[in-house]
């Protein structure tokens, strides 16, 4: 493809508002692009106007896996543009999604095309996943990987921008509702009632506790984080209320994992419910995404650090990173060293006003995507 129609196919991508839902567009557009290269696609649908996306160049083993997501977060915020027509200024692409994550699947799909059309020898697969929901939860990810997507890949690399850095490792992300079930009341009644505000406070102060002594760090990816976000209950100042509800979110790391908190809630529901029956929590898991822990020195990375460096011409760090993404769902039933990296086009001003992508890093990626693409550096002994 020529810069021209590099650019056309990003500006197609992000005139498509796939604001955390709409992907069957993105997966429509995609499915007719590659079909006029004579790549095959296969959609996945995850609901009505939600469709995750399967394309495949070359066969047999190995299969390397890259993989981005098509939903965008909404536009938000004081724009200098219209954030769903790609704008040129200097050597910078402006719009919502040009830097989280649309430069990165175009780029997988331009390298993927130009393999094809030279008719390069593959060394075996290259899959293309696009998924839905990757910015609320990952439920397309999770649905490939139970569809079987992931059982014979050999890579993973999910084009998250990153820039000029590699991410080995993140974060898992854990989201809890806990709803205390009390009895209203008249407030100059209260032993009619059970006041659910006031036994869900005695069960907060107790998990708040027990939290502030965890201190567990890891080394790739940081501190295990938790926090309250959201608290209500009751609904008028003269009533005993009858209901309240606590949402919490905790940034899991190996040291302390997912199920680690959830062990440490549930104790503590335990305890109060031993001690009166007025005690009733509910205690519901909205999102649940383990901790990625890879390895920094796997051959994957290493091969990505020494492709990127030989086409930007810029040192490729390596980190852990603080966010999740659908490798968390990807990776379920993968060994532990599975070769792995978080690898795309961006710059910092992801769900951002004014989000952009250099326009040379772009290019870049579709060089850096091509030549892994031909070789990962990833040798398969087992
Ligand atoms: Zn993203």
């Amino acid at each position: 493809m020529n810069p021209t129609e590099k650019i056309q196919l990003l500006a197609d991508l992000v005139a498509i508002q796939s604001v955390n839902d709409h992907e069957a567009e993105v997966a429509d557009y995609l499915s007719q692009v590659f079909a006029k290269h004579d790549i095959a696609t296969h959609q996945i649908e995850y609901a009505p106007g939600r469709a995750n996306l399967v394309a495949e160049i070359g066969q047999g083993n190995p299969v390397t896996v890259f993989s981005g997501h098509a939903d965008v977060v909404a536009a938000g915020g004081d724009w200098d543009t219209d954030p769903f027509v790609l704008t040129e200024k200097n050597g910078k692409l402006y719009g919502r999604g040009a830097c989280d994550m649309k430069s990165s699947l175009a780029a997988m799909v331009i390298a993927m095309i130009d393999l094809k059309e030279s008719q390069t020898p593959l060394p075996g697969t290259v899959r293309f996943l696009l998924t839905v929901g990757e910015e609320v939860g990952e439920y397309g990810a999770e649905q490939l990987t139970n569809q079987g997507y992931m059982d014979d890949a050999t890579a993973l690399i999910i084009g998250e921008p990153t820039g000029y850095q590699i991410c080995y490792a993140h974060k898992g992300s854990l989201d809890v509702q806990i709803e205390a079930k009390g009895k209203v009341a008249h407030s100059s009644m209260p032993q009619l009632g059970n006041n659910a505000v006031q036994n869900l406070l005695e069960l907060l102060t107790i998990i708040n506790q027990r939290m502030s002594q965890v201190h567990a760090t890891d080394p790739a990816t940081g501190d295990f984080l938790f926090n309250f976000t959201v608290l209500s209950g009751g609904d008028q100042v003269n009533s005993i209320p009858g209901t309240a509800t606590v949402a919490l979110n905790a940034r899991t790391i190996d040291e302390f994992d997912n199920a680690a908190v959830l062990d440490t809630i549930q104790s503590a529901v335990n305890q109060l419910q031993h001690q009166a029956s007025k005690y009733q929590f509910d205690v519901r898991v909205l999102m649940n995404l383990p901790p990625v822990d890879g390895q920094a020195e796997n051959q994957l990375v290493k091969r990505g650090q020494q492709v990127g460096e030989q086409v930007s011409g810029h040192p490729i760090s390596t980190f852990g990173g603080t966010y999740t993404t659908d490798a968390a769902k990807f990776l379920v039933n993968q060994a532990a060293d599975f070769p792995f990296m978080i690898f795309g086009p961006g710059n910092q001003s992801l769900h951002s006003a004014n989000e952009y992508i250099d326009k040379q890093m772009y290019f870049n990626f579709i060089d850096i995507y091509r030549q892994l693409m031909l070789n990962n550096g990833v040798t398969t002994n087992h």
